[in-house]
């Protein structure tokens, strides 16, 4: 790929932070150098005039600002992947999976600290940021070992002197867009097939949640990744965001996020006919069959719901309970939920931190309230303030098709709860839903179990289990929660292309 013109870089030169306030420092200590507020454009640090704050969502503080890149900066980052692809393409695999290993290594070693910034912009948990840190390894473990079999194929011709081959090559540079939910993991998913593949990125985080993309750019810098193979742009979503989806030198496009914005996106990628793969939303249903051990069954609910203070795609959004235990299920999950500790995410025992932001609380608060209005029982917990961005945990009883919890994708620590007589009733209502995305069923029944997960509209389910990704997994949805899969081996299938090569042998 030929890449005309020259780089327009204007070099920050500051790979020392110029901006971390004291409660970095402090919550970071010794690994506050992984805390940059420039961009990484062809394996250099470029800054800009125009800046915007990543504030922390427990204290409001800002920690750090962060480029809102020009749109000829982009197209830098552009050049630079497409710039960057022939020789990395052309690297042996095992040099390929070699640094995917070692970018997995040191965030091991760094979890403490990675797992630090991820609190101190998202939001969640340490224990939980640091768990989000090695989940995120994962995933670049397990493309090191795939990045070494990405077999091609010789095919029997129907002709003597004939010989078929198939090459199963890179797709070509890659745009991604995600979200702040996951800042590490949700980049690492796409990151690691990628780069084996033999791909070069450009790399767009949410606003809210830059630094720790920001930061693995920065180990990927310190191990050597050849500049312009992983190259990370912040700036305004609409517009930095289009600038990469509508540009040509963008083979693929990978996004997670809303499904409002996944259709933009796969509109505005038709003009060049780039590669799409849409992670979006969910609208999760929760079964509980009068038949399952209601324990496990609890802490199925208690992980599927609360894990990031429930802003998760794959969290459970609507729990259907069979009537006959309805009441002893509620009972015991209530009990379970007042032990959880909502609280600054640095906090010790802290096992719910603060939504992202004052938008998140105002859509959960008029999710309940409306659900109130419309009859739903609060079980547990008050309908959230306004000014506050730490929600207690909220159950509902009573919910119904016609209330706004019930088809749109809460994102906050509730508990929406409907009953159903039957296995064709919980069927129904669990599909009931637009998206498809995620089911959870808990039954100790083996037949119900494979019946009812063959009949949910979903690509993924968990029987008796509230967590279900890892990186040896297809994650992925049906419906309007979107196409193509992550991890697993099937994870490469997005970025490579099948090349056939018919060769005519003469006799000798
Ligand atoms: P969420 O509801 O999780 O914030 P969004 O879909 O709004 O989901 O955001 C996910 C990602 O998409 C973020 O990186 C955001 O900046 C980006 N984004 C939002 N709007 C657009 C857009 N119009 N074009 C491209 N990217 C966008």
């Amino acid at each position: 790929m030929a890449v005309a013109g020259g780089m327009r870089f204007r070099v920050g030169g500051n790979r020392a932070p110029r901006w971390y306030p004291s409660i970095m420092s402090d919550a970071l200590g010794p690994g506050r150098d992984l805390l940059r507020s420039d961009c990484y454009v062809g394996g250099i640090w470029v800054g800009a005039d125009e800046r915007f704050p990543v504030e922390d969502p427990s204290t409001g503080e800002v920690l750090a600002r962060v480029p809102d890149l020009p749109d000829a900066v982009v197209d830098d980052a552009l050049v630079a992947a497409a710039r960057a692809f022939p020789a990395w393409r052309a690297r042996p695999a095992h040099e390929r999976a070699g640094f995917l290993a070692r970018m997995a290594a040191r965030m091991h070693d760094r979890e403490r600290e990675l797992g630090a910034l991820i609190t101190a912009e998202n939001g969640k948990p340490l224990a939980e940021a640091v768990g989000e840190v090695r989940y995120a390894a994962s995933f670049l473990e397990w493309f090191a070992g795939e990045a070494v079999r990405v077999y091609g194929e010789t095919l029997p011709a129907t002709r003597s002197d004939q010989r078929i081959t198939v090459l199963r090559e890179p797709v070509g540079p890659c745009a991604f867009i995600t979200p702040w939910n996951f800042p590490a993991a949700m980049l690492t998913r796409k990151l690691g097939p990628a780069l084996a593949a033999g791909c070069t990125v450009v790399a767009k985080p949410a606003e809210a949640t830059p630094l720790t993309t920001l930061a693995l750019a920065g180990i990927a810098d310190e191990l050597g990744l050849p500049a312009g193979v992983f190259n990370v742009v912040t700036g305004e979503a609409a517009r930095v965001g289009g600038h990469l989806i509508t540009s040509r030198w963008i083979r693929k496009i990978s996004f997670t996020g809303s499904t409002e914005v996944g259709r933009l996106i796969q509109r505005a990628a038709a003009d060049h006919l780039a590669r799409v793969s849409l992670e979006l939303g969910g609208n999760a249903p929760f079964l509980v069959f009068a038949d399952a051990d209601l324990d496990r069954a609890v802490a199925a609910a208690l992980i599927a719901k609360f894990r990031n203070a429930g802003q998760s795609c794959v969290a459970a959004n609507r729990f259907l309970v069979e009537g006959r235990v309805a009441g002893l299920f509620g009972e015991k999950l209530v009990a379970e939920i007042k032990k959880l500790v909502v609280a600054d995410g640095r906090t010790p025992n802290a096992s719910i931190g603060p939504l992202i932001n004052r938008d998140a609380v105002a859509k959960v608060r008029r999710l309940v309230e409306d659900a109130v209005a419309r009859g739903a029982r609060l079980v547990h917990g008050a309908v959230p303030a306004a000014d506050h961005q730490l929600v207690e945990p909220v159950v509902l009883a009573g919910i119904t098709s016609d209330m706004p919890i019930w088809r749109e994708e809460i994102f906050g620590p509730v508990v929406a709860m409907r009953t159903f007589a039957t296995e064709a009733e919980a069927i129904a209502l669990a599909n009931d839903t637009e998206y498809g995305l995620v089911a959870y069923l808990c039954s100790r029944d083996a037949s119900r179990q494979v019946r009812v997960a063959e009949a949910l509209e979903v690509g993924m389910i968990g029987v008796n289990e509230g967590l279900i990704s890892t990186a040896q997994a297809p994650f992925g949805g049906v419906k309007q929660s979107g196409y193509g899969r992550e991890g697993s081996h099937h994870g490469l299938d997005d970025y490579t292309v099948y090349k056939y090569v018919n060769t005519r042998v003469e006799p000798a």
